[in-house]
């Protein structure tokens, strides 16, 4: 395997690695191909993942996971994409950690977070997109109203990945209508929802098939009913805790795209150097080995930005920009790496049993999610560079 990590790498930083590669090798490629194949979700991995505290380790210790940053998380997820495995099955619980923590009161802190640490709970779904909003985020149409003591929610959901695999979800609504606020990104509220409780109570979820195994959902709230202490943090300020969420998400993603983009180059590089064509293997062809070098090229410098990003991050410093050009990097080297590596394998890219097929459609993903490349370099063009507002 490729040495994917940078000099002089602290120690806790090596342990995570040499600790994920040897759990991920309890789930090999074909483990991952056939579950591709039934389009079924990794239980066994999930369940390896949890009993190992490696999903727990931004709960704080005094709740009972390993109080480390999203650095570390960030390290975790790349580790399972550079082992070839896929961690969107589970990486949810990391990037929405974030908004409990920070916002969260005690009393909620100490009925979930523990809970979660043990793997008692899962909390795997993080609700925001709809089908007419888009990207859109404020135009969401979801509402939560007050009533009594609960709050009423009504509207659709989409994309909203592992709702069948998650206990809890994190749901971004409306509870003052758009007209009545001073500006578009007030009035929304986060909310933890008990899906257990929820399912046939007002939230009906139906599975949508996409073309790869992502497990991801529609939900439709019809008057569900949730209790009011499960609102977090102030009504009408949930827009600017998901952003705090969606940066160490896009950070989570970025890594795991530089998981994916090392795999892809040890790949590239170990068959162009097997494959014997015209009497000499195909990387000794310039036409070969240039762009799998640029592709490693590119997904070194990404790696860079990452680490920046998380840094920013785990300091509570500001981070969305590094976060953001952290993910857009990665996004394209890994999938630059995914090209060029269908490009070296030629016909046999294509075949299920060499896994590049399959990693090359996980990682097309994140070109589009969760944040687009175009609204990515929107937000640079306009918030960093200046240049006039496009939408
Ligand atoms: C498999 C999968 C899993 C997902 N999981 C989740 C989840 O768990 N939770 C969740 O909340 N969401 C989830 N999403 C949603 C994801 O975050 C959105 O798909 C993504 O943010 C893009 O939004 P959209 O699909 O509505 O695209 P749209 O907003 O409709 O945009 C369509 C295209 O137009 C481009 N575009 C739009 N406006 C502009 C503009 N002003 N300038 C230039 N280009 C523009 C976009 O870049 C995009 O390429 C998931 C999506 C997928 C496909």
């Amino acid at each position: 395997m490729l040495p994917n990590h940078l000099p002089n790498e602290p120690d806790l930083h090596r342990d995570i690695r040499r600790g994920i590669r040897q759990l991920c090798a309890r789930f090999p490629d074909s483990y991952w191909r056939d579950l591709d194949r039934d389009q079924a979700y990794p239980t066994d991995f999930v369940r390896a993942m949890t009993e190992a505290g490696w999903l727990a380790v931004l709960i704080p210790e005094e709740f009972g996971g390993a109080g480390l940053g999203v650095t570390e998380a960030s390290i975790i997820l790349e580790e399972i994409h550079c082992a070839g495995g896929n961690a969107a099955a589970c990486h949810a619980q990391m990037y929405v950690m974030g908004t409990l923590l920070r916002h969260g009161s005690n009393a909620q802190k100490e009925q979930y977070l523990p809970a979660i640490a043990s793997g008692e709970l899962r909390m795997q779904a993080f609700g925001v997109t709809e089908p007419d909003a888009g990207t859109d985020t404020t135009k969401i149409r979801t509402t939560a109203t007050r009533d009594g003591d609960h709050y009423r929610i009504r509207g659709q959901k989409i994309w909203i990945s592992r709702a069948q695999h998650s206990d809890l979800l994190l749901l971004l609504a409306r509870t003052t209508p758009l007209d009545q606020v001073a500006k578009p990104t007030h009035g929304l509220s986060i909310f933890l929802i008990d899906l257990r409780m929820a399912v046939g109570n007002g939230l009906t979820i139906e599975p949508v098939e996409v073309m790869m195994n992502h497990h991801t959902t529609q939900l439709f709230f019809d008057d569900l009913l949730v209790p009011a202490e499960n609102l977090i943090g102030e009504e009408g300020k949930g827009f600017r805790y998901v952003l705090d969420g969606m940066n160490a998400e896009r950070i989570l993603i970025a890594a795991e795209c530089i998981g994916d983009g090392y795999w892809f180059v040890d790949r590239a590089t170990t068959y162009a150097n097997e494959r014997v064509v015209f009497d000499r293997p195909i990387g000794q062809n310039q036409g070969i080995q240039f762009p799998i070098a640029r592709a490693y090229v590119n997904i070194r410098a990404a790696d860079l930005m990452r680490y920046d990003a998380a840094a920013r991050f785990d300091a509570g410093q500001p981070c969305g920009a590094e976060a953001n050009m952290a993910k857009l990097l990665a996004a394209d080297a890994s999938w630059e790496a995914a090209n060029v590596t269908l490009q070296t394998y030629g016909g046999f890219g294509f075949a299920k049993e060499y896994d590049v097929e399959r990693k090359f459609r996980e990682t097309r993903l994140y070109q589009v999610a969760p944040i687009s490349t175009n609204l990515i370099l929107s937000y640079v063009g306009q918030h960093l560079l200046g240049m006039p507002r496009s939408f």
